[in-house]
């Protein structure tokens, strides 16, 4: 990772110190509180527990280092997306959304803006920025695309996405702020799931918004406060002790990530490799260009239904699972949920096991 992804994982781990008094415990202590203990003047002190949480504080502190921008903590991913979306549009909005990006975002859209007013488009990842931005208000883009792991180029529409009046919002899960820095190339809005990577341990829902636009972070914080969809203090506290170790998890995951897939490109057992890691892989020089990393997920396509289930269950050291970034490799077949890959599609979600444990579980799973 370059030098400014290793200095601010170093500063992460001592963010706390300076605020530290003699006697204070070094771990961040989990405060779990509905009252604030207030007599008097509330101004400036803990009100109630919708509004603040010192556990909050000290997550979204870490969240915001590693942003560099203001951040703000949700109950889970879809939480901090649907804050960006009912805090700054209206009726008459019209919206983009990736076609082949996370289901969940394109079905909140149809079942809940579109009665209020609000149309959307969708369009491939892989053709983004066909057919411009004109008459849009919000641009979502999320690179690489989940489970095609298509990129699109994000200077590039936030670019274009700008001087036709768009806001652009990028959906950075897959990549967390080691891996690809969305506000640096120009996008206003960050929203990720940090239910995945960040926290790592596969036992906690989170999410957060980062943005550098003032305006933009009062009226989702104010959409927070008011709708209620907000973290609880255990869930921030486990969030906070995960972003501690995410970047030597990363890089253990995103190495690995890069030994395994080209082994599987080279594997008779295996149909097609996606991976922007591969130098044949249609989005390499843009993730090369773009991307800090190529992430820790992997799309392999076996030859049928029965071949990739018999893949996944047979593979000791793959766990069944929808979801990614735990610390345990995870896969799945993305076509159980109607996604539009093959039958025989797996998204393999690489996971911090000792690479050549891991290659040869794989690899004696793949000869069966
Ligand atoms: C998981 C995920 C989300 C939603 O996160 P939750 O915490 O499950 O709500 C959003 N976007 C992407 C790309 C995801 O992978």
């Amino acid at each position: 990772m370059n030098d400014s992804s290793s200095a601010r994982a170093a500063q992460l781990a001592h963010l706390r110190r300076a605020e530290l008094a003699k006697g204070d415990p070094v771990a961040l202590p989990l405060t779990m509180a509905s009252m604030f203990h207030l007599p008097g003047d509330p101004a400036g002190f803990a009100q109630y527990g919708r509004f603040s949480n010192p556990t909050w504080d000290a997550v979204e502190k870490m969240l915001s280092h590693l942003e560099d921008a203001p951040a703000l903590g949700f109950p889970s991913g879809m939480a901090a997306n649907a804050a960006v979306f009912f805090a700054l549009l209206q009726s008459g909005d019209r919206i983009l959304l990736p076609s082949d990006g996370y289901y969940t975002t394109r079905v909140l859209t149809e079942r809940f803006l579109t009665r209020l007013g609000v149309t959307y488009d969708t369009r491939p990842t892989a053709t983004f920025l066909d057919g411009g931005f004109e008459g849009y208000r919000l641009v979502f883009v999320e690179t690489p695309a989940n489970p095609s792991l298509d990129i699109c180029d994000i200077a590039a529409v936030a670019k274009a996405a700008h001087a036709a009046g768009a806001l652009v919002v990028a959906d950075n899960t897959t990549m967390t702020p080691y891996g690809q820095r969305p506000l640096e190339l120009g996008a206003d809005i960050i929203v990720a799931a940090d239910t995945k990577a960040p926290n790592g341990h596969s036992d906690v829902l989170f999410g957060h918004v980062a943005s550098r636009d003032a305006d933009i972070m009062a009226a989702i914080s104010d959409w927070r406060k008011l709708a209620g969809g907000i973290p609880g203090p255990f869930e921030a506290w486990l969030v906070h002790r995960g972003l501690e170790t995410l970047h030597v998890r990363f890089e253990r995951m995103c190495n690995t990530a890069e030994a395994v897939a080209s082994r599987l490109l080279d594997h008779k057992a295996v149909k097609a490799v996606r991976f922007p890691g591969l130098a044949d892989d249609p989005t390499h020089n843009l993730a090369r260009a773009q991307m800090e990393r190529f992430g820790f997920l992997i799309g392999l396509t076996l030859g049928s239904q029965g071949q990739a289930e018999r893949f996944i269950d047979g593979c000791a050291l793959i766990q069944p699972a929808t979801s990614f970034g735990g610390v345990h490799t995870s896969a799945e077949r993305r076509a159980r949920w109607g996604d539009a890959v093959e039958p025989g599609f797996v998204r393999l979600s690489i996971g911090c096991e000792p690479t050549e444990d891991l290659w040869a579980a794989i690899d004696a799973a793949l000869a069966e």
